[in-house]
């Protein structure tokens, strides 16, 4: 059986509106974001769905984490909190702003972080704390804010994988911290190749990471600027495709939701695994915990029986990533002179023994879903 996947068109949702949209930007000659209608539009519909009072349009999910760190502004050397479970997104803006990652530990059910240890690794330097919704599942943000809120700090959520999750109480993901960012790159629920969106209720913040994104480059105040920037902008075409794309995304994300639930209820009595809770899940992936540490045997199983399934997701967690004993700019390690991660023994089991995830997607049928519930249950009563 073929699993539709996020690479190739039978697992997207990109069709005859995409088409569209590409084709009147072209005709209009305008494929610049600064003086066309498109990119604009896509910030008003996205504040609209979101509830923020801006949504501010760049050229990647990465783009958009630069934005949030910028707004931040860390002096550099000083430290922000996050997660050894993401993608390096996640974790190279606070290196470009010249400030320190530190990775705190995770919650081995989701490996989304544990409130309590970033508690235990706030200091003087901690300017901000950054929250991923891992795989689509709430991340424990609203404990976050209580810790930020008392200590002064920032909370950044990373919603790339997290389009429409949804917070206890029904509030989306991503406007619980003071900025949310999404990414709309070729594997998220909804794409335009690469592109990034970040909102934010707070005018002050929205203004840097405008200026930011655009060169320093205050636009009513003539050709001047104003401050540093790059240029990060989104094309009007990307915009175009997103704006089509996010029409879409209420039923891709329902279509996940409908067939992860049909899952969990195949799974619900196999034993040696931990399920993960549906509340407010948007399903990016379906992510599994094998407590016994037989994730990567369950990963080969289902992988010979052609299901898309993967143990650990990364290689290793970043706290254990290479790059922390590699020069970052030139020959210098500067802001990371002496520098160690923190161990995150609970992500690092997680990643070596206890974690599958297995691809999902909105064209999954109940055939999908069954064939998968079934090699699991065939692995699990091996002899
Ligand atoms: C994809 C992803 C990013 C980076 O987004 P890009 O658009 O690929 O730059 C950051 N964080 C997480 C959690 C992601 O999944």
């Amino acid at each position: 059986m073929k699993f539709p996947s996020m690479a190739e068109a039978n697992g997207r949702t990109l069709g005859d509106e995409e088409v569209a949209a590409v084709e009147r930007v072209i005709r209009s000659g305008m494929l610049n974001s600064v003086w066309g209608s498109e990119a604009r539009a896509l910030e008003a519909e996205i504040a609209r769905l979101y509830g923020a009072r801006h949504a501010i349009t760049c050229s990647s999910g990465t783009a958009a984490l630069h934005l949030s760190v910028v707004a931040c502004a860390p002096d550099p050397g000083d430290e922000i909190i996050t997660t050894p479970i993401t993608d390096f997104g996640t974790v190279a803006p606070i290196l470009a702003q010249n400030a320190v990652p530190v990775f705190a530990d995770v919650d081995p059910r989701d490996g989304n972080l544990d409130p309590d240890a970033v508690a235990r690794l706030i200091g003087p330097r901690t300017k901000a704390i950054m929250a991923v919704h891992l795989f689509g599942a709430p991340a424990r943000v609203g404990e976050l804010r209580a810790l930020a809120d008392e200590h002064g700090l920032m909370l950044i959520e990373d919603c790339a994988q997290a389009w429409l999750t949804e917070l206890p109480g029904g509030r989306l993901a991503g406007t619980m911290g003071q900025i949310g960012c999404l990414s709309l790159q070729q594997w998220k629920h909804i794409t335009c190749g690469d592109g990034g969106v970040t909102i934010t209720d707070d005018d002050e913040l929205a203004r840097r990471m405008r200026l930011f994104a655009d060169k320093g480059w205050d636009r009513a105040a003539g050709r001047s600027h104003a401050s540093f920037g790059l240029n990060y902008r989104m094309t009007e075409l990307q915009a175009a495709v997103a704006r089509a794309q996010l029409a879409k995304l209420p039923g891709v994300v329902a279509a996940r939701r409908r067939t992860a639930v049909q899952l969990l209820e195949a799974l619900k009595d196999l034993p040696g695994v931990r399920l993960p809770r549906p509340d407010g899940h948007a399903w990016w992936l379906f992510p599994v915990v094998c407590p016994d540490g037989d994730a990567p045997e369950l990963a080969a199983h289902l992988a010979a029986a052609g299901i898309p399934a993967r143990a650990g997701d990364l290689a290793e967690p970043l706290n254990r990533a290479p790059v922390w004993g590699a020069a970052i700019y030139g020959t210098s390690r500067f802001p990371l002179d002496g520098y160690t991660p923190h161990p995150c023994p609970r992500a690092e089991r997680m990643v070596e023994r206890t974690l599958l995830v297995i691809d999902w997607n909105e064209n999954y049928t109940s055939e999908h879903v069954e064939l998968i519930a079934r090699e699991m249950a065939k692995f699990r009563s091996r002899p």
